[in-house]
C-alpha cells in the first residue's frame, strides 16, 4: 500500500506541476492585458452562468450537438467528486471518500453518467466523422479526437472497474443501485484475475485523468477550465457597444497607449480570455453571412489565429502572420458570431481592434473607403454633401429646425445621413415627420447641426474620428437640452444609446418604429391594412444588437399580413451594410443577393426594413437578382397605410 501511494504521490505531483506551469503561464498573460469594466449587473452574469453553462442555453439550440456536449458537461460535473473516489481506492481498494463513497445513491449517479459521457462521446464522433458539418472546417479535428478519446477511457474504466468491484463484493451498496456495472459484472469471476483487473483499471481510469489534466490547459480544451469564466465577463448590456480607446487617460503612459491590436499584449482581459476559451465549435462560423458567401472571414479561424499568436509568445504583429488581412475587411459586424457563441467570445471587438491598428497605426484600409473616411471628416457625412443640404428634404414638410439657444421639444428626431442624403432613404424620413406631425408629436430635427454619428469611421477601426464627432455631437444634444432622440437609422440609434453615454451623453433613444407603434396603439394613427403579404427583415442593430423586434413587426401587421423569413428576428441575415460595407466593394457572392432571394421565396410582394442601410442595400439586391418586390421602410408603409394620414409618398 505504501508503494501505491508513493507512486500514486508522484504521479500527481507530475501532473499538477505540468497543469500549474502551464496555468501560471496562462495566469501572468491575462494579469499582464489592460482590463475591461465588466463587473456590474452581477444578477444578470449569475443567470448567465445558470442558462448558458450549466443549462447549455446555447448549444442546445441544436438538440443534437447540443446534447452530446451536454452530456459529457453534466456527466463531467457529476463524477468529478469520482475522482478522489479513485485516487483513494487507487491505494487501498477497501478505502473510500467519506460519507459520498458510500453512498448508493452516487453510485447510481454514477452509473448513470458515465453511460450519459459515452453516448455524448459517441454522438460527438458520429457528428465528426459521418455527418462532417461545414463549421468544424478548419478546426484541430485530431485534437479532439484525442480529447473524446480520452473521456471514453476515463468513462468506460469507471464503468469496468464499478464492474469488477462488484464482482468481487467489495461495494457495501446492494447491486440493484450501480445497474449498469452490476450488468457487466456477470463478465468477470470472483477470482484472482478479477482481483488484478480490478487494480489495473482503477490505475488506467486514474492515470487518464491524471494525462488529461496536464494535457487540458495545453489544447482546445483549456475552455473547460476558462469558459465558465469568459461567460461571467461576457457584456450583459449594450450588446452593440464597441469599448473605447482611451487617448488621453492620464493614468497610462503615452508609449503604453492602445491604437487598436497589433500584437498579442494588445488584447485587453477579455479578448485574452476569448481565445483561451474558444471551442472551435464552428457555430460562428455558420451563422457568418461573410463565410456563407464565400468570403474570406471566419469568426472561428480569426479567434483560432489569435490564440495561436498568444500562445506562441511571441510578441510579433498579429497581423498578417495570425489573421489574414482580408478577412478582418470582410466582417459587416452584424453579431450573428457572438449570439451563436455557447462561451460568450465577442468576435467584433477583436475585429475592430485589428481594424483599430491598421487604420491608425499601420494606415492600411481597403481604398475604396478612403472617399468615406475623408467625407466624414471634411463634410461630416459620408455623402460628402454640404451640411447645409442637410435638412433639404424637411423644408417642404414645414418641419421644425431647431436653432441653437431654443428649448428642445419632446423629441428630437436624429434623421441621421443615409436619410438626410440617400434618395431612397430619405423617404423614411419624410414618412416619419408627416407621422409624428398627424400624431400631434412635438418634435424638431437638428438640421445643419446635426452631423454624422461617427459610426461609419468608428467601425471601420478610426476610432479618433468616432471620438471627435462623438465629443461634437453630445456637446451639441446637451446644449439643446434633448431627453429624447428618436431616429429611425438603427446605427444612429446603438451608436446614440449604447456609445454615447461613454461620452457623456445619457438619452433616451427610441427607434421610429417603437415610436410609431406607440402611436398606433394609442389611436394616434390609425393605419388601415390592405392584406399585401409583407415580409419582415430584421436589421442587425436592431434586432440583433438592440433587441427591438416587435414593434417593427406590429407596424407590418397593422397595414398587411406578416409572413416570416428562414431566418429572422435574433437570428436575421445581414444586408451586407454594416460594419462600414455599405462604402466598401464585397468580394464573392453579395450578402444582400442572398438575403432578398430568402425574402423573395417567402411569396411576399413587399419586402419591409427598419433601417436606411437595408432600404439601400435590398434595393439594391432585389435589382440585382431581378425580382420585382418592393423594399420599403414600415415608415413609408405605415404613412400610405393611415386613415385621414398624409398621401403616398411619391417614389
Ligand atoms: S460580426 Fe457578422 S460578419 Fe463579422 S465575423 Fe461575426 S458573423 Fe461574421
Ligand atoms: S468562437 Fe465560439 S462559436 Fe466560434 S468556434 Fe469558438 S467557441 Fe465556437
Amino acid at each position: 500500500m505504501l508503494v501505491a501511494a508513493l507512486v500514486l504521490a508522484a504521479a500527481v505531483a507530475v501532473s499538477a506541476t505540468l497543469f500549474a506551469v502551464r496555468v501560471g503561464f496562462l495566469l501572468r498573460l491575462l494579469r499582464a492585458a489592460p482590463s475591461v469594466e465588466r463587473t456590474g449587473d452581477v444578477p444578470r452574469r449569475v443567470q448567465n452562468e445558470a442558462t448558458i453553462v450549466l443549462g447549455q442555453r446555447k448549444l442546445l439550440q441544436r438538440l443534437g450537438p447540443g446534447l452530446a456536449h451536454a452530456f459529457i458537461f453534466w456527466g463531467f460535473l457529476v463524477l468529478l467528486p469520482t475522482i478522489l473516489i479513485a485516487l483513494i481506492g487507487a491505494v487501498d481498494k477497501r478505502s473510500t471518500l467519506p460519507w459520498l463513497g458510500h453512498q448508493g445513491w452516487y453510485a447510481l449517479l454514477q452509473d448513470i453518467f458515465a453511460v450519459l459521457v459515452l453516448v455524448g462521446v459517441l454522438s460527438a464522433l458520429w457528428i465528426r466523422k459521418v455527418q462532417r458539418p461545414r463549421r468544424f472546417e478548419g478546426s484541430h479535428l485530431g485534437e479532439a479526437d484525442l480529447i473524446l478519446a480520452l473521456i471514453a477511457t476515463i468513462a468506460t474504466t469507471l464503468l469496468l472497474w464499478h464492474a469488477c468491484r462488484i464482482a468481487l463484493a467489495l461495494n457495501e451498496w446492494p447491486r440493484a443501485w450501480s445497474p449498469v456495472s452490476n450488468a457487466l459484472s456477470h463478465l468477470f469471476g470472483r477470482d484472482e484475475a478479477t482481483r488484478v483487473l480490478e487494480r489495473v483499471l482503477v490505475w488506467a481510469h486514474v492515470l487518464t485523468i491524471l494525462a488529461f489534466l496536464a494535457y487540458l490547459p495545453r489544447s482546445k480544451h483549456l475552455h473547460i477550465f476558462t469558459a465558465a469564466v469568459n461567460v461571467w465577463f461576457g457584456r450583459t448590456a449594450h450588446r452593440g457597444r464597441l469599448e473605447p480607446l482611451r487617448f488621453d487617460d492620464p493614468d497610462v503612459p503615452e508609449d503604453e497607449l492602445r491604437f487598436g491590436a497589433g500584437t498579442a499584449a494588445d488584447l485587453n482581459f477579455k479578448e485574452l480570455l476569448d481565445t483561451f476559451s474558444c471551442t472551435e465549435c464552428g457555430r460562428c462560423q455558420d451563422a457568418c453571412p461573410a463565410w456563407a458567401t464565400g468570403k474570406v472571414l471566419s469568426p472561428k479561424l480569426v479567434i483560432m489565429g489569435l490564440r495561436d499568436q498568444v500562445l506562441a509568445q511571441d510578441p510579433s504583429a498579429l497581423v498578417p502572420q495570425a489573421v489574414p488581412e482580408e478577412s478582418v475587411w470582410d466582417c459587416v459586424t452584424c453579431g450573428a458570431c457572438v449570439q451563436a457563441c455557447p462561451v460568450s467570445i465577442e468576435h467584433i471587438d477583436h475585429i475592430v481592434d485589428l481594424r483599430r491598428h491598421l487604420v491608425m497605426v499601420e494606415s492600411s484600409f481597403p481604398a475604396e473607403a478612403e472617399p468615406m473616411l475623408r467625407d466624414v471628416e471634411r463634410a461630416s457625412n459620408p455623402w460628402g454633401k454640404a451640411q447645409s443640404e442637410r435638412a433639404d428634404w424637411a423644408s417642404a414638410l414645414g418641419v421644425r429646425v431647431l436653432e441653437a439657444g431654443e428649448k428642445a421639444p419632446e423629441y428630437l428626431y436624429w434623421v441621421g445621413c443615409a436619410s438626410s442624403f440617400d434618395e431612397r432613404a430619405r423617404r423614411t424620413a419624410e414618412s416619419t415627420a408627416k407621422l409624428l406631425q398627424a400624431a400631434g408629436v412635438e418634435f424638431a430635427i437638428l438640421g445643419p447641426r446635426e452631423s454624422c454619428t461617427g459610426d461609419p469611421a468608428r467601425r471601420i477601426g478610426n476610432e479618433y474620428v468616432f471620438q471627435a464627432f462623438a465629443e461634437q455631437n453630445v456637446e451639441v444634444l446637451n446644449d439643446a437640452g434633448a431627453t429624447k432622440l428618436v431616429t429611425g437609422c438603427p446605427h444612429c440609434f446603438n451608436t446614440l444609446a449604447n456609445e454615447y453615454p461613454d461620452f457623456g451623453g445619457e438619452f433616451e433613444v427610441v427607434h421610429h418604429s417603437e415610436l410609431l407603434s406607440q402611436l398606433v396603439s394609442e389611436g394616434r394613427l390609425r393605419p388601415h391594412s390592405n392584406g399585401q403579404a409583407i415580409t419582415y427583415h430584421d436589421s442587425c442593430y436592431l434586432a440583433r444588437h438592440n433587441d427591438v423586434l416587435e414593434a417593427p413587426r406590429a407596424l407590418v401587421a397593422a397595414v398587411g399580413e406578416p409572413v416570416e423569413m428562414h431566418r429572422s428576428r435574433r437570428s436575421t441575415f445581414c444586408c451586407g451594410a454594416g460594419g462600414a460595407h455599405m462604402w466598401m466593394e464585397e468580394r464573392g457572392t453579395p450578402i444582400n443577393a442572398e438575403r432578398v432571394r430568402e425574402a423573395a421565396a417567402t411569396g411576399a410582394d413587399t419586402l419591409a426594413v427598419a433601417c436606411p442601410f437595408c432600404t439601400v442595400m435590398l434595393d439594391d439586391g432585389v435589382q440585382g437578382i431581378g425580382s420585382d418586390m418592393r423594399v420599403v421602410d414600415v415608415a413609408t408603409l405605415l404613412a400610405e397605410a393611415v386613415e385621414d394620414g398624409p398621401s403616398r409618398p411619391t417614389s
